[in-house]
């Protein structure tokens, strides 16, 4: 009889965070299972805009050529539409990495799965990960399709899962359900009128979102609205589709949404998930590491989640690579190394992400946001500094960097 099979890493989901480590730790040479509960092709709720900050890790992953030849045109311009204002400036330039695009998540999570699987992993999918157990060898995680569960083992479990479903794995958090929770839509459009260079912040009663153009002729519309604003919003409309509501909503409210989409068409149908959960969590506990929205995640509207996963994701594989897995000691002290690196990389967007939420969900902030970048468009530059959009991914220090080298050799 043969037992579970076993591996050096099982990562837990196949977004972006978990194929980039994945993809990270195979070319390392260890024996990876990666799990993804969902089929890709899918598209997902997400204004699909990486920062150039993240290029670096996209050329890394082996990607860059793809990303060249798919992504939408060069973000050289961030703007504000609120009401009836509309204010744009120049997007920073991230020190010779040229600028962010976006591509459409049923594309980019695709071409991650697929190379993680060129690299060597295991691609378990439709698998959904439902257990965590421990035992004497490693971690037992529980693996379950339609047809069949398994149990797989490993000393390393990486939990990149995202933070927008509860389940029953110790890195999953429990739903919420509060008037102030922000749930998140999506859609893409054809035909629309958006300039091909600009991605403006978009600021509307109840929430925030954001446009940009993506691959192909898609627009990308995503955003963010509480609880509370949509029940009332659908209460008004006396019943009918939370996108309907949400779609007129956009378009009676904001001059410059209803410029861009006015006339456009929605290509498939509105997505709806969440509610999102901004914060900062643990890195590593229970022996677990979390990349990605399971380790931290900042509000939409800054743009940065996709770059995060990806980041966080290298930052992990590259303290791993120092070690040895099998020793619970050494696993525990690349948790911490990795959670300090993390913490210098991201907890600034976070909190200015944060501080540019709260802002814009309160009718006087909105207000107040909109004068100050009428009067001062140099604002959005700065907050988009400010979010992440110009700083590159530290380098791994001197010693580790050392003992990675050591390791591989
Ligand atoms: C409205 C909105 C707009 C946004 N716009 C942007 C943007 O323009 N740019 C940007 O950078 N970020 C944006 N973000 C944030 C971004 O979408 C997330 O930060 C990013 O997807 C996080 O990546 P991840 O890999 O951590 O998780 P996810 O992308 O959530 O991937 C997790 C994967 O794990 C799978 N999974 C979950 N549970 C299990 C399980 N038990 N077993 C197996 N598989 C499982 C899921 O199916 C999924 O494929 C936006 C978010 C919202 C809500």
């Amino acid at each position: 009889m043969t037992g579970p099979a076993a591996y050096d890493a099982i990562v837990l989901g196949a977004g972006p965070a978990g194929s980039t480590a994945a993809i990270a730790l195979s070319r390392r040479g260890w024996k990876v299972a990666l799990i993804e509960k969902a089929e890709f092709p899918r598209r997902k709720v997400c204004g699909e805009f990486v920062s150039a900050t993240s290029l670096a890790v996209i050329e890394r992953v082996g990607l860059g050529g793809e990303w060249r030849a798919m992504a939408g045109p060069e973000v050289r311009r961030v703007a504000f539409f609120g009401g009836e204002r509309a204010v744009a400036a120049n997007m920073p330039a991230a020190g010779g990495r040229g600028f962010g695009r976006a591509l459409g998540r049923d594309v980019l999570d695709d071409l991650l799965a697929r190379e993680a699987e060129r690299a060597g992993a295991t691609l378990f999918q439709p698998f959904r990960a439902t257990a965590i157990r421990r035992e004497a060898e490693g971690q037992a995680v529980t693996v379950v399709s339609r047809e069949r569960e398994e149990t797989l083992l490993a000393p390393v479990v990486i939990a990149a899962h995202g933070s927008w479903e509860p389940g029953g794995l110790p890195s999953q958090l429990e739903k919420t359900n509060r008037p102030t929770d922000l749930l998140g839509f999506k859609a893409h459009f054809s035909g629309a009128e958006l300039a091909f260079d600009l991605m403006p912040l978009l600021v509307f009663p109840g929430g925030y979102g954001g446009m940009v153009r993506a691959d192909g002729e898609r627009l990308s519309l995503s955003l963010c609205i509480r609880r509370d604003a949509l029940t009332r919003l659908r209460q008004q409309a006396g019943g009918g589709p939370a996108a309907d509501a949400v779609h007129r909503h956009l378009l009676a409210s904001c001059r410059g949404i209803e410029q861009a989409i006015g006339g456009a068409e929605l290509i498939g149908p509105w997505l709806a998930s969440g509610p999102i959960r901004p914060g900062m969590r643990p890195r590593y506990a229970d022996d677990i590491f979390r990349i990605g929205n399971a380790a931290g995640e900042s509000h939409p509207i800054i743009a940065e989640g996709i770059s995060m996963a990806m980041q966080s994701a290298w930052l992990l594989a590259e303290e791993l690579g120092a070690i040895d897995p099998s020793s619970r000691a050494e696993r525990a002290a690349a948790g911490r190394g990795y959670a300090r690196r993390w913490r210098g990389q991201f907890a600034t967007r976070i909190l200015a992400a944060s501080a540019i939420a709260e802002l814009a969900l309160r009718p006087a902030g909105a207000a107040a946001m909109g004068r100050a970048v009428e009067a001062l468009p140099a604002l959005l530059t700065l907050g988009a500094r400010l979010s992440g959009k110009t700083k590159a991914l530290a380098k791994m220090p001197d010693g580790r960097a050392r003992m990675c080298r050591m390791r591989a050799s």
